[in-house]
């Protein structure tokens, strides 16, 4: 069975999407749009949070109503770009748990190399998204999930910008039981494992230094 996959197709991501593709916008706008559509995407990933019901006084009379059941969702974001998301999906859920994984891409092979890991001692307690503003090879993306699940996370979901279709079939050939949101799935990778025609390289773009 093919893993799940959720395309943020909402007017307002696609217009953003299309502005952060353009070549002339500049580094600030372009981390504004990010963490716009960021919260647009985690709208829908977080779509399937417990809820539980809680007893209130409203200042008319006695209601139970719904709330968040438990704080247990661990943001983690692949260094570096993925920091571009975590703004956004943090005012959406300030009091999530953060982690990070420095993973950088090997030029010559593509391959993910993790060189920084800080993540909740908990995880085993917690729901992890996965953030990643490019689903390119799906190399990094599977190497930082194999280190999630082999520290226990109780559920991963992948939430990305742009998404190649080489890097879904991959995620979703190791990992098919991790879902996939993203705002756009593009044509193809190039040579160099850029996506086409994609926005760049998201980094550089959300930090200025190309
Ligand atoms: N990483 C990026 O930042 N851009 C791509 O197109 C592919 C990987």
């Amino acid at each position: 069975m093919p893993g799940i996959v959720t395309i943020v197709d909402h007017p307002l991501v696609r217009h953003k999407l299309s502005l952060m593709r353009r070549r002339d916008t500049s580094t600030s706008k372009f981390r504004g749009l990010l963490r716009e559509v960021s919260l647009l995407l985690g709208y829908e990933a977080t779509r399937d949070l417990a809820i539980e019901e809680i007893e209130i006084e409203t200042p008319l009379e006695h209601a139970r109503v719904p709330v968040l059941a438990g704080k247990k969702l661990c943001l983690v974001s692949i260094l570096r770009a993925g920091n571009g998301i975590l703004d956004g999906m943090l005012d959406l859920v300030p009091a999530a748990r953060v982690g990070h994984i420095g993973i950088y891409r090997e030029p010559r092979t593509l391959q993910a190399v993790e060189y920084y890991l800080k993540l909740p001692d908990d995880l085993s307690e917690r729901d992890v998204i996965l953030l990643d503003p490019m689903l390119a090879t799906g190399n990094s993306a599977v190497a930082a999930i194999s280190r999630l699940i082999e520290l226990k996370a109780r559920s991963i979901k992948f939430v990305c910008l742009v998404a190649a279709p080489e890097g879904i079939a991959n995620l979703h050939r190791v990992f098919p039981g991790v879902a996939i949101v993203t705002a756009a799935i593009d044509r193809v990778l190039n040579d160099h494992g850029y996506i086409l025609p994609g926005l760049g390289d998201a980094g550089d773009r959300l930090f200025g230094t190309k």
